[in-house]
């Protein structure tokens, strides 16, 4: 597994966690087959979901980069 600096530097920062986040993992997982379905507007809408729950949950910064 990765270490601490190597997960930090593919852009995971933060203290609680987001690889570990049971919701994050949904979101994302949902995201995915949004993308992947190939519904861009329900696609952008997942990707909205998730940065709005990691903000929220995870209490990253404004314009943090991601
Ligand atoms: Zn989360």
């Amino acid at each position: 597994m990765a270490t601490r600096a190597e997960r930090e530097a593919a852009g995971l920062h933060g203290t609680a966690s987001p690889v570990q986040c049971a919701e994050c993992a949904e979101l994302r997982r949902a995201q995915r087959a949004a993308v992947d379905g190939g519904d861009r507007a329900l696609a952008v809408a997942a990707t909205v979901a998730v940065r709005r729950h990691v903000r929220d949950a995870h209490h990253f910064p404004k314009g943090a980069a991601w």
